[in-house]
């Protein structure tokens, strides 16, 4: 079943080609990795997606029961504002805030809904603790609960893993191959760590300007992109 479907998708920022002429498509459950150098466009992809800048040509749809504001979303941790709420409960709850407009909660309130990921994410021991006095990884962990309030369906990651030891990235990967495969969310992904991406995710998609592979990771390995 499709979910989101680029087709043709060319962005421009005043004179410069973000995105040339990009199609692919994200089927329920897929785990897939954005890839390509810095500056091939993952980062004005996943703002199309968003639909926080229009695309210039081409179209960007969803399907297959997911909608736009159904999308959880974490931001790179340079896009993350200074201003981020105090409390990790807080930070996690305001992932809420989306859907609330227009999905229910399975009958339960926000708060429950928040707690409920805290308790997935194995953080609610630390959610009266301050968001920026965590570690790197936790500050994650947090993130991903945030997201997952918005969402069941599909999650947008960009850069989740970036600085962080080997030891809590393999953990956070871990959670991530656990959202995908036991409760069938399906994963977009933006990675700058090529080897980690075919390690973990079952599709890639290589951009560089335009797209220069698009599939699955066994036949990415056996391609010469
Ligand atoms: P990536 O995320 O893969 O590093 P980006 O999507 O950030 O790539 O950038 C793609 C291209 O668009 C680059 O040439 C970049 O300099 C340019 N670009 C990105 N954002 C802007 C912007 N806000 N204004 C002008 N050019 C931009
Ligand atoms: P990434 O790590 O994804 O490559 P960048 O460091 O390229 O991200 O960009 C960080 C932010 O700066 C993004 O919001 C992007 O849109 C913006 N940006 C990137 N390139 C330019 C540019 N040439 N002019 C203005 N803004 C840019």
């Amino acid at each position: 079943m499709v979910q989101l479907s680029c087709k043709n998708v060319t962005m421009t920022y005043e004179n410069t080609v973000a995105l040339k002429d990009v199609s692919f498509e994200v089927q329920a459950g897929d785990y897939l990795c954005i890839v390509g150098e810095n500056g091939s466009g993952k980062s004005t992809l996943i703002k199309g997606i968003l639909g926080l800048t229009p695309v210039k040509s081409g179209t960007i749809a969803f399907s297959g029961g997911v909608s736009r504001d159904e999308i959880g979303y974490l931001p790179q941790q340079t896009e993350i504002q200074r201003n981020f709420p105090a409390s990790v409960y807080e930070v996690v709850l305001s992932g809420c805030l989306n859907r609330m407009k227009r999905h229910p909660f399975y009958g339960k309130s926000q708060r429950q809904w928040a707690m409920d990921n805290l308790k997935r994410l194995g953080i609610e021991q630390i959610k009266n603790k301050s968001y920026q006095d965590l570690s790197g990884g936790q500050q994650q962990r947090v993130l991903l609960a945030r997201a997952l309030c918005a969402t069941e369906k599909m999650l947008l990651l960009d850069e989740p893993i970036t600085g962080l030891d080997p030891i809590v990235s393999g953990e956070l990967y871990e959670i991530i191959g656990q959202l995908n495969r036991q409760s069938s969310v399906t994963i977009l992904m933006v990675s700058h760590d090529v080897s980690c991406a075919v390690k973990y995710a079952t599709k890639i998609l290589h951009l560089s300007a335009g797209v220069s592979f698009f599939g699955d990771v066994k036949d990415y390995l056996e391609s010469d992109v």
